[in-house]
């Protein structure tokens, strides 16, 4: 059952349940960009990335990557394994876009010879900024041995996302992970959705994900929507 509010962040809702090891994610139909500094509604927002990142979590758990994800409770509450979040945004890169083409000489659309991957300091506070291991054994984020193994699931998740994706029509330029600690095992946590992922119609090219929203490309729900419709066709039934 559904108890107290842990924590309201910038698109979903965690909440406490009976079971000590579990929570509620409460995917909300808030918009937000440019930490924090955009913001905006989508209805159907909530819906859409819950129902998502569910048929990616059950794919991926197929696939023997173990998840965060227990069920889905209502059409937006997912029931999830409560971890201990590692404060590392783990960013896998294919095809460049985003900041690392405002960083660096990289021209957007470039296809990478193999996933770029990066590290950022998941951290409101200080704008997220990049990591390297030192950094981030420095900060006591992750050991060593929890780095190896964040690098080596989040290659693999990116390795069964690409072909996945790909046969509902859909690049994946980049993506963000996040991973939690649970009774010394290293599983997938938050979502994986229009939100945390660049989607690219593989035809157009054209942005079917937040950079809709981030740089006002055009219809977001349509955006959504299509997405939703190639990954969770099931639910348009
Ligand atoms: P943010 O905190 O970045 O604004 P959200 O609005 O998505 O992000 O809030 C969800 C929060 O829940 C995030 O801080 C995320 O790290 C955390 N979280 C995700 N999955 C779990 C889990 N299984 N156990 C505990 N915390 C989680
Ligand atoms: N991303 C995310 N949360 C963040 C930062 C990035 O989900 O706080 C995702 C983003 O949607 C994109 C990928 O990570 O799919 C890479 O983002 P990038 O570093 O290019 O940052 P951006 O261009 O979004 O500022």
């Amino acid at each position: 059952m559904k108890r107290e509010q842990l924590y309201s962040g910038k698109a979903k809702t965690i909440y406490a349940t009976d079971d000590p090891d579990a929570l509620i994610s409460e995917f909300r139909n808030s918009l937000t960009a440019f930490n924090g500094e955009k913001k905006g509604e989508m209805e159907k927002k909530g819906y859409y990335n819950s129902q998502i990142s569910k048929k990616l979590f059950e794919m991926l758990e197929e696939k023997g990557i173990r998840t965060h994800f227990i069920k889905m409770l209502s059409d937006i509450e997912m029931l999830v394994r409560k971890v201990e979040i590692i404060k590392i945004e783990v960013i896998v890169r294919n095809i460049a876009a985003g900041s690392i083409t405002r960083k660096y000489p990289i021209e957007e659309g470039i296809v990478f010879e193999s996933p770029v991957l990066v590290f950022d300091y998941k951290s409101d506070e200080f704008g997220d900024p990049m990591l390297n291991d030192d950094i981030a054994l420095t900060l006591g984020l992750a050991t060593r041995e929890e780095i190896a193994t964040i690098r080596k699931l989040a290659l693999r998740i990116n390795e069964l996302l690409v072909p996945y994706l790909d046969e509902r029509g859909i690049l994946l330029p980049d993506f963000k992970l996040e991973f939690g600690r649970i009774n010394g095992e290293i599983i997938l946590a938050d979502e994986i959705s229009c939100d945390t992922c660049r989607f690219w119609d593989k035809e157009t090219k054209r942005s079917m994900d937040k950079d809709v929203f981030r740089f006002d490309k055009g219809d977001i729900s349509k955006a959504y929507e299509e997405v939703a419709r190639r990954i969770v066709p099931e639910i348009f039934e």
